[in-house]
Formats: structure tokens, sequence, C-alpha cells
């Protein structure tokens, strides 16, 4: 059995305590184990950070962004080595691991551009012979936390901006996918990032608990669900911590009586059903408006099937399998209690899904959803689409505002004016006008409102660089050298 290792100054390190079991989920067999830390290997990370801190917060801007042009290349030169590894343990299809990398490089184009994003103000002559200018520094040793939904880019979203910044990263992975981020550390390392500027720690809560009370973390940024994010929040904030917790989601996708019903339902398709529903923006409820539905469903529900369920590494497969057993099981729950609940299945996943121990359920739609049931109230995070019907505009914003989550959300309309109302009345934190994903590019900043985000920055982007810096403003007082007791030779003219 492959064992995997820490990654702590620069090197591998061998876990010294439990470990946890590692899939391949299109098999639903064991490929490796995990190291789970315990506090002494947390410990050990936080002091190779904080030796490495003080030379690499001085190494000079551009050698910073020398190495992460380095970085970004070393990661070109690997994506489909990195997918890879990603669809082996996450089980998404390769094409869409593909995509995941390509976002992950978009945030360390973005972190090259550092010596610009450091930038301060400066106002010369605030006061007779007083500048005033503005600093950004770095914070010391922070820590990211990730989930096992996008094991490759949502470490990139973090560590790209933190140690651009200046900072050194302690990097906790999930355990169900956690090869990717030895991938990355090792890339850096080629890069010519100095030893302890990235550190790797794999494990469970005991990890992530220690990292959250651990003097000598400044930060701490999280990627996860919301009992989780929520966690996170209270408890490193308590510890004096900045922190921003990305919670869970509950996607709507909203569909005006004069949407294009075909790019609509090739848009709930693709975004319902891609990455098996495991995306944080996956869109998990249609909100059909007035006359719409019943067409709109028809659309779906015949699309569906075309949908190629099967293992990741397979160039005709679409969909792969969920990441755990577990997941796989949750999303056929729900399905099975939804015909009770009084919603309608259109089409059952559990009938299309392929043979084998792979973790495979194929792709359901659910009509007739409503608040109140099961499928609407939970994170269902798997292949289970359900449509709501609503009558009016009115209802349909009423029902995503009452919403716990506000991560994402879509509308599709042919009316510019419907769609500029909806972007102003949605509490929701990124909004697509007929794009049904609608992340931003890495040069403007990720995050939901509401329960899908604790704290008040957003991930990576200009919001990214600011949480990873704390403001100094110097006020500088130099006097006139024409007054100067030595003569300079300064005319006295002011
Ligand atoms: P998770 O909350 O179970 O795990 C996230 C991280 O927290 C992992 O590193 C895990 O080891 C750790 N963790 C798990 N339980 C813990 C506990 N009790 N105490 C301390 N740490 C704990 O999330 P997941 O299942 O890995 O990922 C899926 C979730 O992440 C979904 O809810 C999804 O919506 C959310 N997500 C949100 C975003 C976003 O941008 N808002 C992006 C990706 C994923």
């Amino acid at each position: 059995m492959r064992t995997i290792a820490h990654w702590i100054n620069g090197a591998p390190v061998e876990g010294s305590g439990g470990t946890a079991p590692v899939y391949n989920p299109a098999t639903g067999e064991q490929t490796a184990e995990v190291p789970l830390a315990d506090v002494a290997q947390v410990d050990w990370a936080v002091a190779a950070a904080k030796t490495a801190f003080p030379v690499w917060s001085a190494t000079p801007l551009s050698a910073r962004a020398e190495m992460l042009f380095r970085f970004r290349e070393l990661l070109d030169g690997n994506r489909k080595e990195l997918a890879a590894v990603v669809s082996s343990e996450h089980g998404k299809v390769l094409s869409d691991a593909m995509g995941e990398v390509a976002r992950g490089i978009e945030n360390v184009e973005f972190a090259c551009g550092i010596p610009n994003l450091l930038k301060g103000d400066f106002s010369e002559q605030a006061a007779s012979g007083v500048d005033v200018y503005s600093l950004r520094q770095p914070l010391g040793v922070v820590a990211g936390i990730t989930p096992f939904n996008f094991p490759a880019m949502v470490p990139l979203w973090m560590l790209a901006n933190a140690i651009a910044c200046g900072n050194t990263f302690v990097h906790k992975p999930s355990e169900k996918d956690p090869s990717a981020s030895l991938m990355i550390a090792d890339l850096v390392k080629r890069a010519g990032v100095p030893d302890g500027v990235l550190n790797v720690v794999h494990g469970d809560a005991v990890a992530v608990n220690r990292i959250l009370e651990h003097p000598d973390i400044a930060a701490v940024s999280f990627v996860g669900s919301t009992p989780v994010a929520r966690h996170v929040y209270e408890t490193g904030t308590r510890n004096h911590k900045r922190v921003q917790a990305l919670g869970g989601a509950k996607n709507h996708m909203v569909v005006l009586p004069d949407a294009d019903i075909g790019m609509a339902a090739d848009a709930a398709v693709s975004a319902g059903f891609g990455s098996a529903g495991q995306r944080c923006m996956a869109i998990s409820v249609v909100v059909a408006v007035g006359a719409v539905a019943d067409d709109l469903v028809a659309a779906i529900a015949e699309r569906v099937p075309n949908v190629r369920v099967g293992p990741g590494d397979d160039p005709e497969a679409e969909m792969g399998p969920l990441v755990t057993r577990e997941l796989r099981d949750r999303s056929a729950d729900v399905v099975n209690g939804a015909a009770a609940e009084g919603a309608t299945v259109v089409v059952d996943g559990r009938d299309r899904t392929p043979e084998g121990d792979g973790f495979f359920i194929g792709c359901s739609v659910v009509d007739h959803v409503q608040p109140g049931m099961r499928l609407y109230d939970e994170e269902i995070f798997g292949p289970v689409l359900s449509i709501v019907r609503v009558d009016t505009y009115d209802d349909a914003l009423r029902l995503v505002n009452d919403n716990p989550y506000g991560n994402g959300v879509a509308i599709f309309t042919r009316d510019g004016g419907a769609a500029r109302r909806f972007q102003s009345d949605v509490q929701v934190g990124m909004v697509g006008v007929n794009v049904p994903i609608p992340v931003p590019v890495s040069y403007y900043s990720f995050g939901g409102w509401k329960a899908s985000l604790f704290g008040d920055t957003h991930m990576y982007g200009p919001e990214g660089i600011h949480f990873y810096t704390r403001g100094k403003v110097v006020t500088s007082r130099w006097p006139d050298p024409a007054t100067s007791e030595v003569d300079l030779g300064f005319p006295q003219h002011r």
C-alpha cells in the first residue's frame, strides 16, 4: 500500500500516528494511506514556516515574481500529470480535472503581478514637509485548510497569493484526495522557493484544531462545508487570527419565461452534473418561472441520458463517480425519499449506475421540489438536480433570498433589464447572467454571502492580497534642506 507523506521544510516526512484510507472512487479500491498529523507534526510544520519567514518576507519582489513565473511554467508543463492525480483520487473526469488545473494556474498568473499588487499610496506634502504613504506587509505564517472537491485549484487560490505577499504557508489538504498537494509542493520547490515557505500536513479535525489554536499562525483560509467553516471561523477568531472561511452552497438557476430553453437546459445539465455535482458552484436547484416549466423540464430530461458516466480516465466519460461511498449513498437516499415527500422523480440516476464497486450513481432530475423537503433543504453535493416551479419573478427572488446559503446564482433570460434588476436584488455573492457557474476570474475575488462565507474577505484576487497583508501608514516629516544647519546649497524658495 502506498503511503503518502507530509511535506515539511522542503522534503517529504513520514507520518507517525494514525492513517486514513485513500480510494480510487472509480474502482472503490483503496490505493493509499494518508497520515493524520498529531499536534507535534503540525507544530513541526509551523516551526519550519516560522523559520523561513524572515528571509522569505525580505526577498525582493522581483525575485519572488521570478519564482512565481517559474512555478507557473512548471504547473503548465505538468498539467496532465496533476490532472491525472486529481482524477485518480477525486474521481472527476480528466477533462474536468484539466479545467480545474487551468483555473488554479490563473491564480498563479495573478500572483506573478505581485510587484504591482503590493504598490502602496503616497501623498506628498500632506502638511508642510510632511508626506504620508502606505505599505502592505505580510502577516507571517498563514494556513490553508482545503476541501476534497478541488484538490489542486483551491490550494492555488490560497497559496499563490499568500506566498507572493511574503508569507509562509502551512497547507492542510483534504484527507480524501491528498496527493495533488504534494505535487504542488514539489513544483514550488523546483521553482526555487526556499524550503519551509510551503509545508503540507495531512490530517483531520486534530490537525485543523491545532492550526486554529497555534499561537504562531496569524491567519487561516478555509474552504469546506458550512458547519466546519463556522467552527473554523469562531475558533480561529477567538484565538486572535484573521480568518476567511468559505462554506457550503445551494445554488439556484432562475429561468424566466422568455429564456432560450435549449441554452438553459444545456447549462442546467452541465452545471448540475459536471464533476458529479460536487462543485461548490454546481447548480442544485432550477427555478422554473411561469409557463417555461414544462418545456424546460422536458428539455433537461431529454439531455440527461446523453451524459456519459464512467471512470475519470475514460476519455469518453463526462461524469465520474462521487468521491466516497457515503456521498454516493446520500444522493441515492434523497432520490429514494423524494416521491414520499411529494416530489416527482423525472430521471432516476439509480437506474443508470455503471456496474462495479466504484462510487457511481447516474444523474437524477426531480421535479416539483419545495422548501421543507430534504432535497431542497440539504446540500446534497451529488448529481441530483431539483426543479422548483414558481409563478413569478418575485416568487423566484424570494426563494433564492430566503435560502440560508448565498454562494452562486444564475438567471437565464433574454431581457437585459430583468437581469439587471436581478443582479441588484439577489442576496448572493456571485451572479451569472446566462452563465450557470459564475466563478470569478482570478483578478476578481471569489466568495458567497450568508452561510456560504464566514468573515468579510472573499478569496483570491484583490481581496486575497488584502487578506494576506496588513496595512501600515507612515507619516514622515523632513525639514526643508534649505534650513539645514549645514549649507547644502539649496535655495530658500519654499
Ligand atoms: P469538509 O468541511 O468536510 O472538509 C473541509 C476541510 O475541513 C478538510 O480539510 C477536512 O479535513 C476538514 N474537516 C472536516 N471535518 C472537520 C471537523 N469536524 N473539524 C475540523 N476540520 C474538519 O468539506 P468537504 O466535504 O471536503 O468539501 C465539500 C464542502 O465544501 C461542500 O460543502 C462545498 O459546498 C464546500 N465548498 C465550498 C466552496 C466555496 O467556495 N464556498 C468551495 C469548495 C467546496
